[in-house]
């Protein structure tokens, strides 16, 4: 088969599958003001304490090194914008946790189109899964195979379908039809920038993880500041005075954005939310038991805050009236 015939057929395997976008990149080292831009970023500190992004930094900025026989990255979206959702009076949980974790379900596709793509080559191939635990910068590979842009809220968005998904890549050996990078349509708007509530989109295209509520309220362990919360602009303030709370991560950037107007809710069953999670009222919240949050965890990515976590994050909420 020639190359542009197995392009087609991983694309279209891609779609039967259920990714919603598959664009392929040539397996090359990051361009360098990207990488010159990352290695800034951890220098300032920016990546809090999540010293994993530090980690196998050179390999995550050369996927040769992570596999050096590496020729094309596939990269591959998975829609998670949820159908039925956490009303207006409830507290809030960011919509890629309100179903089960996603790492089982990416991989699982990801074998299964790693499978399908050996069916096309006559040789044994050589391939990489990248699921979060691999090094990698996925939007970076998502804007360079063509997906979307990256926002100046720092996700990518994908034309006429927004940013609510997940990113993930097959690193293979053999070399395939590629896609072009797409120039951002993020033009004069700032909607992210003003919705955000502590100043942690502190300019365009650039974000402090230490003020990001996505951070502090899964990632980070032990208490933080309240006082973060002084920094909202008068945007976030007049919208924070009208919106919920959120206890577990914060979409607030991606739901200010125009661009996921166009979200459509997800196929897979996976990421469906239990009737038990979307009923919970804020009294519910308030005296969650560990039993409760075992239950109503199960195999779901809110585990990663633990227990603990979460509870602290619901105190916060309703002991100062934050609007996390
Ligand atoms: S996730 Fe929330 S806190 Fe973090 S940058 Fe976006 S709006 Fe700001
Ligand atoms: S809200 Fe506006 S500036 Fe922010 S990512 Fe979306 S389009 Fe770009």
């Amino acid at each position: 088969m020639v190359i542009s015939d197995i392009t087609r057929e991983i694309k279209s395997e891609a779609k039967r599958l259920g990714f919603s976008a598959c664009g392929i990149a040539k397996a090359e080292p990051v361009d360098e003001a990207v990488a010159n831009k990352y290695r800034r970023w951890l220098e300032e500190g920016k990546n809090a304490t999540m010293a994993y992004l530090q980690n196998n930094l050179e390999k995550r900025l050369n996927p040769l090194l992570l596999m050096p026989e590496a020729r094309s990255i596939i990269s591959l979206a998975l829609n998670y914008y949820p159908e039925r959702k956490l009303g207006d009076d409830q507290y809030q949980f960011a919509y890629y946790a309100y179903g089960q974790d996603y790492h089982d379900v990416i991989k699982a596709k990801l074998q299964e189109l790693a499978s399908y793509v050996q069916t096309l080559v006559d040789s044994p191939m050589t391939v990489k899964l990248c699921v979060d635990t691999v090094p990698m910068l996925d939007r970076y590979w998502a804007w360079k195979a063509g997906l979307g842009w990256i926002g100046k809220n720092t996700n990518l968005i994908i034309p006429r379908a927004g940013s609510f998904f997940f990113l993930a890549e097959l690193i293979v050996d053999i070399d395939l039809e590629y896609d072009s990078p797409m120039e951002s349509h993020c033009g004069t708007c700032t909607r992210c920038v003003d919705a955000c509530p502590t100043g942690a989109l502190e300019s365009p295209y650039s974000i402090d993880a230490n003020k990001c509520l996505s951070y502090l309220t899964i990632e980070h362990r032990g208490d933080f500041d309240s006082d973060i919360l002084s920094h909202k602009s008068e945007t976030a303030k007049d919208e924070a005075d009208h919106s919920a709370p959120f206890v577990y991560g914060c979409d607030r950037c991606q739901l200010a954005c125009p661009y996921n107007r166009f979200a459509q809710p997800t196929k897979i069953k996976e990421f469906t939310p239990k009737d038990e999670f979307l009923n919970m009222r804020p009294s519910d919240w308030q005296s969650l038991t560990v039993e409760q949050y075992r239950t109503l965890f199960k195999g779901s990515a809110v585990k990663r805050a633990k227990y603990e976590g979460l509870v602290r994050n619901i105190s916060m909420v309703k002991d100062e009236g934050n609007q996390l």
